[in-house]
């Protein structure tokens, strides 16, 4: 099985401890992100715009996931990984990229318009995948 994500994606992960923009949207983020804890070799297949995240996106919210600086943010996050759109890598391949390429604080910059980020669990995220570990459970 393969996972469709898209580059900002990859980051939000790290941080999900299971909000999300509606009941179903964390149900489908709490599916993926434990697929990926429990099977960290499973395949991600580096997408260019809405992924398998956002198909759960509610048919009442703020569509966002076709805007172009969503995009943009989605290069950055691939570029700054050392990782390429349309190619496939293990999930293990994407934390070892965010060890070496991510300082918890880069959040700040990276997500700088990202309503979820004063939160600071996407940054704790990033500090424990640095740390060596994979992801945690959800609380
Ligand atoms: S701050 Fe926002 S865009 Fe950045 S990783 Fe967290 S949830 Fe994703």
């Amino acid at each position: 099985m393969e996972i469709r994500l898209r580059g900002h994606h990859l980051l939000c992960l790290l941080g999900f401890r299971g909000m999300g923009y509606s009941a179903a949207f964390s149900a489908n983020m709490t599916r993926v992100y434990n697929e990926l804890r429990e099977s960290p070799e499973t395949t991600i297949a580096l997408v260019q715009g809405p992924d398998d995240l956002c198909t759960c996106f509610p048919a009442d919210g703020q569509y966002h996931c076709e805007n172009r600086s969503v995009a943009k943010h989605d290069e950055e996050v691939i570029r700054r990984l050392g990782l390429e759109t349309g190619t496939r890598v293990p999930w293990s391949t994407v934390l070892e990229r965010v060890r070496a390429a991510i300082a918890p604080e880069d959040i700040n910059v990276l997500c700088v318009t990202c309503q979820w980020r004063s939160y600071g669990v996407c940054e704790a995220g990033v500090r424990t995948i640095r740390q060596g570990e994979g992801l945690p459970p959800l609380p």
